[in-house]
């Protein structure tokens, strides 16, 4: 059992808002949003980098990317939105449980760094 904060968050150890949750991943919102609605999508299983994905998260990944756009309406997607993995010190990923950001509401500039 993995103490990662994301881990917490999703045996409800630590509070958060979980906006949508199924057998395979969570979706809540980011506590320090970039953007006027900015959500977290992360798996239940931990493993800290897209890289490291076990071979079992094909198909959860396939489903998350799939899902997200069916929760138009939840997650306030329909004008658009920008999903986002960071990965490593140069993306200033934080935490290693591996997420999805997902940016909506807003006119999103592109600043690639
Ligand atoms: P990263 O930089 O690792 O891609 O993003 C981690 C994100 O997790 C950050 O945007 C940060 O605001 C968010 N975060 C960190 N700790 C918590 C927490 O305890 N609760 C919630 N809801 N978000 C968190
Ligand atoms: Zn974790």
């Amino acid at each position: 059992m993995s103490d990662c904060i994301f881990c917490k968050i999703i045996r409800g150890e630590v509070p958060s808002n979980i906006v949508y949750e199924d057998d395979d991943f969570v979706i809540f919102t980011n506590i320090n949003p970039s953007s006027k609605y900015h959500y977290l999508a992360v798996p239940k299983e931990h493993y800290g980098l897209l890289s490291n994905a076990p071979a079992s998260q094909d198909r959860v990944l396939g489903k998350m990317l799939l899902t997200i756009p069916k929760l138009s309406e939840l997650l306030h997607l329909e004008t658009g939105y920008r999903l986002i993995v960071n990965q490593g010190p140069d993306s200033g990923q934080e935490v290693h449980h591996l997420h999805i950001h997902i940016l909506a509401g807003q006119k999103m500039e592109w600043h690639p760094v």
